[in-house]
């Protein structure tokens, strides 16, 4: 059964995402019935199951990665970045958290884009929001938010002040939230442009291009903002 192999075709993709989830909901329950223990319960049964070919290929991926590209996305559990891109493991490092966000005061997030600049020499970074995001609509309902989550978003809502205007004049919720995330692409992109592991790298003659792309929940669309590389 060669589903993640499957998973990283992109002519199949969407037949083998949807055998995995059938496979994790069939899955009788053996033990306490909690979800955790059904993960578990599938992964031993298809690890078992393994066709010699596929043991051969996650075996041969303990001997390094080389990945071609740092993706920085939305911890958002509708974001399948492996499905929706084509890439088998080893293609993307990837770093999640609410809202994709680089910041300088977030070492998780700088020390992501540090290692893999540096020390596994990927030279395009992809920051990627997406519509209806959960943490763009937080912001966008002036609500004053709990900590430590409000103080993640204070640059959003600094964005969505300064933008206010313009994203309130739009017709429906869903454009509003669209926007905002759209200006927070843009604005993690110039932030990672300017941090020093990128502006070192480059002065070292790393080629290194900071894209921002969305993704569209309901076509599962990624789209390009074409934000210049280094502004
Ligand atoms: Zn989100």
């Amino acid at each position: 059964m060669n589903l993640l192999l499957l998973v990283g075709t992109k002519g199949k993709a969407k037949g083998a995402y949807h055998q995995i989830v059938e496979k994790v909901d069939n899955i009788s329950f053996n033990k306490s019935g909690l979800f955790p223990e059904k993960i578990l319960e599938f992964n031993e049964t298809w690890t078992k199951n393994m066709s010699p070919e596929d043991r051969t290929y996650f075996k041969n991926l303990t001997k390094g990665h080389y990945p071609k590209a740092v993706v920085i996305t939305c911890s958002d559990s509708r974001i399948p970045l492996d499905l929706v891109t084509g890439t088998e493991p080893g293609t993307l490092f990837v770093h999640r958290n609410v809202c994709n966000q680089v910041s300088l005061t977030d070492k998780s997030s700088v020390s992501v884009l540090q290692y893999s600049v540096n020390s596994l020499n990927v030279e395009d970074i992809i920051i990627v929001g997406h519509s209806h995001c959960g943490g763009i609509d937080a912001v966008l309902s002036g609500d004053e938010l709990e900590e430590p989550i409000g103080e993640w978003l204070k640059e959003i809502k600094k964005l969505y002040i300064a933008n206010r205007k313009m994203i309130d004049s739009l017709p429906t919720h869903r454009e509003q939230n669209l926007a905002l995330v759209e200006l927070n692409i843009q604005r993690v992109v110039n932030i990672v442009n300017q941090l020093d592991i990128v502006k070192n790298a480059r002065a070292l003659g790393k080629p290194i291009k900071v894209y921002g792309w969305v993704y569209h929940l309901g076509s599962a669309e990624l789209h390009n903002l074409n934000i210049p590389s280094s502004n």
